[in-house]
């Protein structure tokens, strides 16, 4: 089979026109192309009256040397890559050795599970939130009625917190192994749509995330796995082993059990700053890391639409539009677009009391009056929280709690319309946007929950973006703060093992570790932290 690369159509053509444009790119007579498949599909708007839609695909060939050969010189043409899994090792079946533990039932501990579950090592899952459906109404709870459970929360319970998202899974690690194709396949097998096979930027939306955390909990459970939900680790036991290294011994649990576990995937995600503090303080190697830091801002998505696909807004393939922004500010900040919803709202994230934090999420089809994107500004330890490991979560609290405040302390988020933003005078009505933040907005200055060297870059960059995406800077345009659950605000260091540089059996994994940045890359970050934690285990693999 061969790869084709960069076949560019025009929005509107038919499918026939897809084979004829493979036979003349590669000069094939119709009988000479026996099967064509769409590995991606995107989409090139830069020029927005002549939009194409672009193709990768897999050709199957009456004669694959001869074209290769001929096409020689094409850098678009190739042998189709081998994306299969396999296992780097399985344990036998009558394996008696240690059960690893998985800390968090996120993207990456999920897969971090599923994958040690597959190669026969019968995971437990230790997870503080709840299983999925009543964390669903817990989360609701804070949206509905301002009534935030610090355990079951946007952040915290099955599913982790890409759960309530737009669920967009697209990352730009490399991945020469293809790791990411598993979790895609795994994700389909759970009940995600098949078009994130082959969309170039797919997404799979909250309702259908929470039903696919279900059905891969079903899988790992078949396997052997078991879940402990409502179960915090809050305690990790470590012992000098003989040759004077510290070694992971077990765990102590919330429920007051003690857990032994010698081999522990710690998947806790970015908001887990009680264990972030814990570890710290038993020595673990912990260190600070940067981040973002500043405000959601939403748009009718009409006016993205029409700003990115000028007379093709609304086109059914091309679907709600998206961007992706940025700006280097005068002051030395970046300023860019983060995490954005197309069709979607912004969500009271926080899961902490008296803080407020903004995200985004949307359904599959992303069909809500507003888009919405975080709008931030980088951070860094050197220069904005030096001197402790844990001093960027001392930063996150600060601004949360002074946005909790600036909401009027009953999780209202606080809003400022963009025209008094720039403007520097607090807002008091809403004008032609309006917000979709629940459990509501409180229309006030962004001044009182923000540095100031992020309100400056902010305003320079606003005018900036306008030029970009026509309509971004309207006056009206209403923005939410506080963003600071960007990433985390450490890094968990592992060494090349996967192990933590200082406390053999603890792998920290995916985005609390400071190994990701997403749910596709903590994903990926689980299946290759699995892999090493296996061959630990089972070192004699049996690849197969
Ligand atoms: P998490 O998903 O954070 O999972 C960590 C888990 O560990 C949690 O379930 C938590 O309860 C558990 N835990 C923590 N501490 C303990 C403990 N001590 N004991 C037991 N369990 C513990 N990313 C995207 O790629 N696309 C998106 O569209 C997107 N949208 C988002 C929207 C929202 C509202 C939010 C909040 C995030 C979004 N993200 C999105 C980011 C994405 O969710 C994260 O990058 C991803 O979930 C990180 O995965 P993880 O498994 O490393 O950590």
């Amino acid at each position: 089979m061969l790869r084709l690369s960069d076949l560019t159509l025009p929005l509107d053509h038919a499918p026939a026109d897809l084979d004829r444009a493979v036979c003349d790119r590669l000069g094939l007579q119709p009988a000479e192309l026996e099967r064509l498949t769409v590995v991606r599909r995107g989409n090139d708007a830069r020029r927005k009256n002549a939009i194409r839609l672009v193709y990768t695909l897999d050709l199957v060939l009456a004669d694959e040397e001869a074209v290769l050969a001929r096409q020689a010189g094409d850098a678009h043409l190739r042998r189709t890559p081998d994306t299969g899994y396999r296992f780097v090792t399985r344990a036998p079946a009558d394996y008696a050795g240690p059960r690893p533990v998985v800390i968090g039932a996120g993207p990456c501990g999920l897969l971090a599970a599923l994958v040690l579950a597959q190669m026969g090592l019968r995971p437990i899952i230790v997870e503080r939130g709840k299983a999925v459906r009543e964390r669903t109404k817990d989360t609701w709870g804070l949206w509905r009625r301002s009534v935030l459970d610090p355990e079951s929360n946007v952040q915290f319970g099955e599913g982790g917190a890409g759960t309530f998202s737009d669920g967009k899974l697209y990352s730009r690690i490399k991945d020469p192994r293809h790791l990411g194709r598993k979790v895609l396949t795994e994700f389909v097998k759970a009940g995600a749509p098949e078009d994130i096979l082959t969309e170039a930027h797919p997404h799979i939306g909250t309702f259908r995330l929470v039903t696919m955390v279900m059905s891969m909990r079903e899988a790992i459970e078949k396997l052997g796995g078991e879940y402990r939900f409502g179960t915090r680790v809050d305690d990790f036991e470590i012992a000098q082993d003989s040759d004077g290294e510290r070694r992971l011994v077990g765990l102590h649990l919330s429920n007051g059990e003690f857990l032994p576990a010698s081999h522990v995937v710690m998947a806790v995600g970015h908001s887990a700053r009680d264990t972030f503090q814990v570890l710290y303080d038993r020595g673990v190697h912990v260190e600070a890391k940067p981040f973002a830091i500043g405000v959601r801002i939403e748009h009718p998505q009409s006016w993205i639409d029409v700003a990115r696909y000028g007379p093709h807004a609304g086109n059914a393939i091309l679907g709600p539009a998206a961007y992706a922004i940025s700006h280097q500010a005068s002051n030395g900040r970046t300023v860019y677009s983060f995490c954005m919803c197309p069709g979607g709202r912004v969500v009271a994230a926080t899961s902490e009391e008296g803080r407020v934090v903004t995200n985004g999420m949307s359904q599959y089809s992303r069909a809500e009056f507003n888009a919405n994107s975080g709008l931030v500004v980088d951070i860094t330890p050197e220069r904005d929280f030096p001197g402790h490991p844990l001093a960027g979560v001392a930063l996150q609290r600060k601004f949360e709690e002074l946005a909790f405040v600036a909401g009027g302390s009953n999780y209202k988020a606080p809003g400022q319309k963009l025209g008094d933003f720039l403007a520097d005078r607090p807002s008091s009505e809403f004008g032609v946007v309006t917000p979709s933040y629940q459990p509501g907005v409180h229309l006030t200055d962004l001044k009182a929950c923000l540095p100031d060297y992020a309100i400056d870059a902010i305003r320079e960059a606003l005018p900036v973006f306008g030029r970009q995406v026509p309509g971004y800077d309207h006056p009206d345009v209403v923005m939410t703060g506080v963003e600071t659950r960007t990433s985390s605000p450490v890094r968990i260091t592992r060494g090349r093992d996967f192990q933590s540089l200082n406390t053999r059996g603890l792998y920290p994994a995916g985005e609390g570790a400071g190994y990701a940045g997403g749910i596709l890359s903590a994903a990926v970050d689980g299946i290759r932290v699995a892999e090493a934690l296996a061959l630990e285990l089972v070192p004699a693999a049996t690849v197969q």
